[in-house]
């Protein structure tokens, strides 16, 4: 069976290719078409549009990319998913996969058009109560390395019957699939994860830097931390100072990773959900403002967890 794959970065081309390693057929698409080469040469087919992405793809469509407007365009767009309808195209895939962080609003909304537009009228519906193409929402945990690994956690909102429609697709890419709730649940669980893994990595800098300049060896306070009450992932699986862990960003001048201008969009997505259902997130908002200021030195494509040199001596990665 194909899938349909679109946005290969850091994680989407990790991702790809665990599901190529299953012998699924792969029909891709980048704007910037490079970044698909190597799932090119492994067999994989390229696409000229998300619309042609849709009209080749037999099974589902994942989608990676980076923020509600790509994903929006991707969806909705002139070239987009949905246009192949207007095109006249014949549509099969039952499943639409959004892997992306965005925010739940977005999520629910090209949901809703996906149900409107009955592109898959000729699809067999996923079950009797839901029709086809579905879109569930399934956002990811565990960065490069979970990605890499197929190790991932994936929280996904939608119908139940949709949610395990798709589950031996997201087991090749993860080891965990966890069914959150209605459509957008999935990001909403997502945006809390990374709102607490922002203000982790920011603690977590924060204390080894004070420990380097108090004269301590970060290799060693890292190893006090990870066996004591300051162990989390952000000191035992990717710890943010250069030196004490081989593999991460950290250990490569923080590039690849997990940009640090999307952990800001993150954050701003987690404030605003607060916003709109009388929650707060000062410890949020404080490492979002830290964010905002290695952004504004030009580290924003640097991996998040470069804020160690910036909470380190106030310049960025
Ligand atoms: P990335 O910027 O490395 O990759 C995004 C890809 O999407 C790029 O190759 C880009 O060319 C492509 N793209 C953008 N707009 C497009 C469009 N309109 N049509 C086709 N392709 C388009 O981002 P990433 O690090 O892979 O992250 C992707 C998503 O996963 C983000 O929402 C991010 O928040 C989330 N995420 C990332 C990590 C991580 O560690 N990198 C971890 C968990 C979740």
């Amino acid at each position: 069976m194909s899938v349909g794959f679109i946005g290969l970065g850091n994680m989407g081309l990790r991702m790809a290719k665990n599901l190529l390693k299953h012998r699924y057929q792969l029909v891709v698409y980048d704007r910037n078409q490079p970044a698909a080469s190597d799932l090119v040469n492994l067999g994989a087919v390229f696409a000229n549009s998300p619309a042609e992405v849709a009209e080749k793809s037999e099974e589902a469509i994942i989608t990676m990319l980076p923020s509600s407007q790509h994903v929006r365009e991707v969806y909705l767009g002139a070239e987009g998913i949905f246009s192949l309808e207007a095109s006249g195209g014949e549509f099969r895939a039952p499943l639409l996969i959004d892997c992306s962080t965005i925010d739940p609003y977005t999520t629910r909304h090209v949901a809703d058009m996906a149900l409107q537009t009955r592109l898959a009228a000729g699809a067999r519906a996923i079950s009797e109560s839901v029709p086809s193409p579905f879109l569930i929402d399934a956002p990811v945990s565990g960065g490069i390395v979970g990605a890499e690994a197929a190790t991932l956690t994936f929280m996904v909102g939608g119908e139940e019957a949709a949610v395990d429609r798709a589950r031996a697709i997201l087991e090749c890419m993860g080891k965990s699939v966890v069914h959150c709730g209605a459509s957008g649940n999935g990001q909403a669980a997502k945006l809390c994860n990374n709102l607490a893994l922002a203000i982790s990595m920011a603690g977590v800098s924060e204390g080894l830097a004070l420990g380097q300049k108090l004269g301590l060896d970060p290799r060693l306070l890292s190893s006090i931390f990870n066996s004591s009450s300051a162990r989390c992932w952000s000191s035992d699986t990717y710890n943010p100072c250069p030196g004490v862990m081989p593999g991460v960003p950290s250990a490569s001048e923080y590039n690849g990773g997990f940009a640090a201008s999307l952990m800001a969009k993150d954050l701003h997505l987690a404030s605003a959900s607060a916003g709109s259902c009388n929650g707060k997130t000062p410890m949020g908002d404080a490492v979002q403002q830290l964010y905002a200021e290695m952004i504004e030195k030009g580290a924003g494509a640097k991996d998040f967890s470069g804020i160690f040199q910036h909470v380190y001596n106030g310049e960025s990665a």
